[in-house]
């Protein structure tokens, strides 16, 4: 235990709050400053649209969240986050990619049901991803503690290693060749929002994949809002506090505390540090590159989405873009700085399964594409011509419609630099540059000053771990 200690968190995403709890549980006396008026970053619930329609503002989907280490080590806690409200919803299948002419792919919780519906693929499905659901957390575990020494399931890990370094395009066109499995594999892998093309993108696939097949792609009843909501109470049970409504400008104005940690991305780290930081980590955090933007859709409809493949209705999440070639190009599109005409488009229809969302009658969508960083172009027209194509019908029943370009996504929260949500580009070189080389990438050259957010290793989602590293890391350190 670490009685008399103090720490203080900038920043009350999932990162800042799970270092929050990590240190508090330690026995750190933990202060958490919060620009935004409610804790939560990416993890916040609104009404968007129309009184009592509640929507995820950002993250909607927890498959990292119900996997990471960190979610998994405070739920088998004394102080569980279903404490506190918490409570996972699964769709009956947890995700539905459809295609021209009425045709779906579908992920099944069971590796076996979704290789047999996908005819000729089904072996060649069972192959890529048995095994790793076969292994348990062994892969997920061993690639959110990416910096392990040694390498946690070194097997497992060389096993992904050989099909996870590849371009997502080619395992998806040499894998398989099913148009169904092959869109599949690429809307799964399309998260990374990095070019189809590019090295490691099969990885996101495999990874997203087996979490689906182990933990399934849930949603949090009430909104993303509620886990941040439970971590506060967590927090707070532990005798720490988040102060919301403190925008902190510099160091200098935080109170004296044995460590700071920042769930900042690194232009803000360079911004608040100013000349405290050493002029080479300066210059490294300067270099450290954003990645493409969101634009971001919610609407309120008068019923559920029309799809023409009735097992769409079964998914809370939809991937619209159709085939590999299609999402491949609309992501290549993206990279080279163009807005794609047909983007690929990433869905969640939450009130489907949780009528807690709207009021009866009314269902609550969210959607949003990949656009270039700080595009301001209204991607409106062009995603729901993508949701038109495969559910005819969907824009009668709009009642309401709320849209975020980059610049409403950043000013929601100032970590989406350029609309970024991933805390800066997640390509092979970042991941192991996040934001500097190194086995401790959370501690800054500043005595006591740490780094927290998905700018740090695992990257983007809301699976706490950057979060929880950081502060083992502190603790290593306060020894
Ligand atoms: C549209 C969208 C959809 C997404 N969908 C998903 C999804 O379905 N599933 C998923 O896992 N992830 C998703 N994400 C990504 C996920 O939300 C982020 O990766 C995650 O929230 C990062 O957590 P974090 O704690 O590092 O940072 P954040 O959640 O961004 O939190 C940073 C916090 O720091 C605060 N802050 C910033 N500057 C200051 C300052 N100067 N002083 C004080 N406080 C400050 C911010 O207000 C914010 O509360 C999505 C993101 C977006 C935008």
């Amino acid at each position: 235990m670490s009685e008399g200690r103090t720490a203080t968190v900038v920043g009350a995403g999932p990162n800042g709050l799970v270092a929050a709890i990590t240190l508090a549980r330690a026995g750190w006396d933990v202060t958490v400053f919060e620009a935004n008026a409610r804790a939560g970053g990416g993890t916040r619930t609104e009404e968007l649209t129309l009184p009592g329609v509640l929507h995820d503002v950002c993250s909607a989907i927890h498959p990292l969240a119900v996997g990471s280490p960190a979610f998994r080590a405070i739920a088998e806690s004394d102080l569980p986050l279903r404490d506190h409200g918490l409570e996972w919803i699964q769709s009956p299948v947890p995700l539905a990619h459809p295609l021209d002419g009425g045709r779906a792919a579908v992920l099944h919780r069971s590796v076996d049901e979704t290789a047999d519906g996908l005819g000729t693929d089904a072996k060649a499905y069972r192959r890529l991803f048995g095994p790793f659901v076969e292994a348990g957390f062994e892969l997920t575990d061993g690639l959110l503690s990416p910096l392990s020494i040694p390498p946690r399931h070194p097997i497992t890990l060389a096993r992904y290693g050989a099909v996870g370094v590849l371009p997502a395009y080619t395992v998806g066109r040499r894998g398989f060749d099913t148009d169904e499995a092959q869109a599949m594999f690429g809307g799964l892998a399309g998260h990374s929002i990095l070019s189809l093309k590019a090295p490691a993108t099969a990885g996101y696939g495999l990874m997203l994949g087996v979490l689906a097949h182990l933990v399934g792609w849930p949603l949090a009843r009430g909104g993303s809002q509620q886990i941040a909501d439970a971590l506060v109470a967590v927090l707070e049970k532990l005798g720490g506090r988040v102060e919301c409504n403190r925008r902190i400008e510099s160091l200098a104005e935080l109170p004296a505390a044995d460590a700071v940690l920042l769930d900042l991305t690194p232009r803000q780290v360079v911004a608040i540090a100013g000349d405290a930081l050493p002029s080479r980590y300066r210059r490294a955090l300067t270099r450290f590159r954003y990645g493409p933007g969101v634009f971001k859709l919610d609407w309120a409809l008068d019923g559920p989405i029309p799809w023409a493949n009735a097992d769409c209705a079964r998914a809370a999440t939809v991937h619209l873009g159709g085939t590999l070639d299609e999402i491949t190009a609309s992501e290549s599109d993206v990279q080279a700085g163009r807005h794609p005409q047909r983007p690929y488009v990433l869905l969640a229809q939450q009130s489907l399964f949780d009528p807690s969302r709207a009021p009866a009658g009314v269902q609550a969508v969210w959607a949003y594409c990949h656009v270039p960083n700080g595009s301001t172009l209204d991607m409106t027209d062009r995603i729901e011509r993508q949701i038109e194509r495969f559910a005819p019908g969907f824009r009668d029943r709009i009642l309401a419609r709320h849209a975020m370009n980059t610049e409403a996504v950043e000013a929601h929260d100032a970590n989406y630099i350029g609309g970024d949500i991933n805390g800066g580009v997640a390509d092979l070189r970042q991941f192991v540059r996040r934001p500097t080389f190194g086995l401790h990438p959370w501690k800054t050259p500043i005595d006591g000053v740490y780094l927290c957010s998905s700018s740090t290793p695992p990257g983007g989602g809301v699976h706490g771990m950057c979060g929880w590293h950081a502060a083992r890391e502190v603790m290593r350190e306060s020894r």
